[in-house]
């Protein structure tokens, strides 16, 4: 069994979505200044790195991150791989994927997961997201937990629809995963969103376990 970390490193180079604060990570107690520990103080957007998004995000009256239920953070999850030339994620390229009836998790693994491997330091505008079609087929089958490789699961500037349809389900959204190390495949994933009161969104560490 081997445990695969799919979590981004936070930092003040991270990439963040366009109109969002950079990280900051400020060592305000400094062990080397005569403090007896080192502090830091972090302040960033809720939807940095690897992050879970609440229906909230999305909804006035949504649930927030801290009421997202652990029994759909943990479990079988799969991945699920796309061509490099798949540019959008609708109902045609999920079809395709013949996705097992029962599947209550699934992470996409497209072309974005190149971008981490190769440490594209600058936001990509033309990643890969899913479009409302492809969010209908995830709720039409029963999908509880979606995941994408980049920092929004719908494709950009056109964020409403698929959140809209996916949070409106009450499914959980991860966006921010680095799969470049990861084959399709079963695998448990533990997702734990820090416990936010009543946000939008949440910084999470996630893994993978499964087979080498
Ligand atoms: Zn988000």
């Amino acid at each position: 069994m081997k445990i695969f970390d799919v979590t981004l490193t936070i930092s003040p180079e991270s990439i963040t979505w366009p109109g969002d604060a950079p990280v900051s990570l400020q060592r305000f107690r400094k062990i080397e200044e005569g403090a007896n520990a080192n502090a830091t103080r972090m302040d960033m957007a809720a939807h940095t790195g690897t992050h879970v998004d609440a229906p909230y995000h999305f909804f006035m009256d949504g649930k927030g991150v801290d009421q997202l239920s652990l029994d759909i953070l943990v479990g079988l999850a799969l991945v699920v791989e796309f061509d490099e030339a798949v540019e959008v994620i609708d109902a045609q390229a999920l079809e395709k994927q013949n996705i097992p009836a029962g599947t209550q998790r699934v992470l996409f693994k497209t072309r974005n997961s190149q971008l981490w491997a190769k440490q594209v330091k600058e936001f990509q505008p033309g990643f890969v997201g899913v479009n409302v079609e492809g969010a209908n087929y995830l709720v039409q089958h029963g999908i509880r937990l979606v995941g994408i490789d980049y920092l929004s699961v719908s494709p950009y500037k056109k964020s409403r629809p698929t959140h809209e349809a996916l949070l409106g389900a009450e499914m959980v959204i991860i966006e921010g995963l680095d799969l470049s190390s990861v084959c399709a495949g079963l695998y448990q994933l533990y997702c734990l969103p820090t416990k936010l009161k009543d946000a939008d969104g949440a910084p999470a560490r996630k893994i993978l376990s499964g087979d080498d």
